[in-house]
């Protein structure tokens, strides 16, 4: 069968090679290439993170 494509990073757009960094927000779930996306991408759209996956609990 076909293989699998990988999903672009949302940030960056390239391709995902581990499912280890993904956040849920209100636009939907996004996926990551790299610890360094993720994080850039929670810092641009704090307000609309719902769950970063972390149970992190400290800002307000
Ligand atoms: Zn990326």
């Amino acid at each position: 069968m076909a293989e699998e494509t990988p999903k672009p990073c949302d940030l960056c757009g390239l391709p995902i090679e581990t499912s280890d960094f993904s956040l849920l927000t209100v636009n939907g779930p996004k996926q990551f290439c790299c610890e360094g996306c993720h994080g850039i991408y929670q810092m641009l759209h704090e307000g609309e993170i719902i769950d970063n996956g972390d149970g992190g609990n400290t800002t307000n």
